[in-house]
């Protein structure tokens, strides 16, 4: 069952044009930008454009069409970072925090990519 969309969350409000943001890539669905306090060389964060407060209300919730623009907006965004691996990157991961045992601030989908050190070991 989806979450309560608030729509007062801090990346509505960027949707908005309300709160500046460092923009990496806008698509017709999805938006990418530079995360606010960086955990690795880079951190960006890639939203969708709709209402959607994490993974499974996207996944079970979106359009195809919008689906296929935020997968193909993270992996664009991979690109330009040059972090893919095999091709001069090194790598990255990516995280989406969903929910208060993921620890998730701000409810609104976001999928985090790191990179450009090598990241801790987060699974045992
Ligand atoms: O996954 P979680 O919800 O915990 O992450 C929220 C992220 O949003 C944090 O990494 C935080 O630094 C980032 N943020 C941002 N710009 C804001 C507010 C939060 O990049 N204005």
């Amino acid at each position: 069952m989806a979450k309560t969309y608030d729509p007062q969350n801090i990346f509505a409000k960027i949707l908005r044009g309300e709160i500046p943001n460092k923009t990496v890539l806008e698509t017709e669905h999805s938006l990418a930008f530079h995360d606010i306090a960086p955990q690795a060389p880079h951190h960006v964060l890639v939203i969708p454009k709709g209402a959607y407060v994490c993974y499974d209300d996207f996944a079970l919730e979106a359009s195809e069409a919008e689906i296929v623009d935020f997968t193909r907006a993270v992996g664009e965004v991979c690109r330009m970072l040059g972090v893919q691996p095999g091709e001069g990157g090194a790598g990255f991961r990516l995280i989406s925090n969903a929910g208060d045992n993921g620890l998730q601030e701000v409810p609104h989908l976001h999928v985090h990519i790191l990179a450009g050190r090598r990241l801790g070991r987060m699974l045992p």
